[in-house]
């Protein structure tokens, strides 16, 4: 039986990547940098699958050496997923930039010190789309690149992202020609929560679902569903093909007001917020709103993409957003999270 390491398995996507891993077949080691965390993980694993799940977990943290060589002893595979995804913008880049980035290249170089065949990266579609300005391509595509140091449209986490998926890339074509790379862009990931413990993007749909906006911020992003995430991991591994290339993982566009109206129809009983909110007030109300900071370059900007190459490479036809919002919304329902 094979075995596959997952960075950050304490996380939202590797949560459902480790529980697709076992349903294949493969046996699967994690890496917590929390042991709090940790401990909890295969409680949850297992409450979430309905039957006992029991997988190693490894210390390791992006910021330090330690732990990296114990976690890739005699596995085949490396997903390395783990990145700091904060709800808030940190006071100095570096925060999020540093352990990106360096964590990035401590996973691929133990990776290819073992002797590991190849590591799929989850980077994201931030990596792809800020910087542009006015020049931004009217279909984004993995031929694209986000420019980090265009301050006005990027936060420190799409510049992490970017400097962090880059800098892999140079790994594997420079020191550490001989490994695969294999690199997966997702946009905002929605979908089934295990635990009240919930990734950043998920704010997207707790936030309307407690009413806690007056009408919703004038918003348009990119819907996938974890489960696509985790399968795209998936294919990007097995798949000859995949080596050396990127994949926008994404499904439909929807504007904020489309997800408050998919939450109004499925959950009559709520107060969800109705209506746009003037851009002026959104900079206003993120005063007092932190995680709202982070969309900031947002405002009333379209990012469309294609992605064809996830149907057409990785076969994978995207499950539609308002089923991922609504399984989002009927999960942290059950969590507790709202
Ligand atoms: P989560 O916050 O749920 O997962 C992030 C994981 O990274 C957690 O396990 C976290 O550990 C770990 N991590 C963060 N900083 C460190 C560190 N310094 N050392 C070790 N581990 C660390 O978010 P997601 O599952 O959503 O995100 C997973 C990946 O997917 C990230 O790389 C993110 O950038 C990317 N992504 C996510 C998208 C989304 O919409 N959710 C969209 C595009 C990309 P801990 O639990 O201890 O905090």
């Amino acid at each position: 039986m094979e075995k596959i390491l997952v960075t950050g398995a304490t996380g939202f996507i590797a949560s459902h990547l480790i529980l697709q891993l076992l349903d294949r077949g493969y046996e699967v080691r994690g890496t917590a940098r929390s042991t709090e965390k940790a401990g909890r993980l295969n409680e949850i694993l297992s409450d979430y699958a309905g039957r006992k799940v029991e997988i190693e977990i490894v210390a390791a943290d992006l910021g330090s050496d330690e732990g990296w060589g114990e976690a890739v002893k005699g596995v085949s595979y490396v997903h390395h997923v783990a990145s700091p995804f904060p709800a808030e913008t940190p006071k100095s880049a570096d925060e999020l930039i540093v352990p990106a980035r360096d964590g990035a290249l401590r996973v691929l170089k133990a990776a290819k010190a073992e002797g590991v065949k190849r590591v799929v990266l989850t980077s994201s579609f931030a990596a792809i789309s800020y910087g542009w300005g006015d020049q931004r391509p009217d279909v984004l595509t993995e031929v694209h690149w986000s420019k980090p140091d265009r301050l006005d449209d990027n936060t420190a986490y799409t510049r992490s992202k970017t400097i962090a998926e880059k800098a892999a890339w140079d790994y594997v074509t420079g020191e550490g020609a001989g490994l695969e790379l294999s690199v997966i862009n997702p946009v905002a990931v929605f979908g089934p929560v295990m635990s009240e413990d919930v990734s950043s993007s998920l704010q997207l749909i707790s936030q309307p679902l407690q009413g806690k906006l007056p009408a919703f911020p004038k918003l348009n992003f990119g819907v996938v569903d974890v489960r696509d995430v985790a399968r795209a991991h998936i294919e990007a591994m097995v798949r000859p093909e995949a080596n050396g290339e990127r994949f926008i993982c994404g499904g439909d566009l929807l504007w904020m007001e489309e997800v408050g109206d998919i939450l109004r129809e499925a959950f009559p009983d709520r107060k969800i917020p109705k209506g746009t909110l003037p851009s002026w007030l959104v900079r206003l109300f993120a005063r007092v709103n932190p995680p709202l900071k982070q969309i900031l370059p947002e405002l009333g900007r379209k990012r469309a993409y294609s992605n064809e190459k996830l149907k057409s490479v990785l076969g994978i036809e995207p499950i539609p957003a308002d089923e991922a919002v609504r399984a989002s919304a009927e999960s942290l329902i059950r969590v507790g999270a709202v």
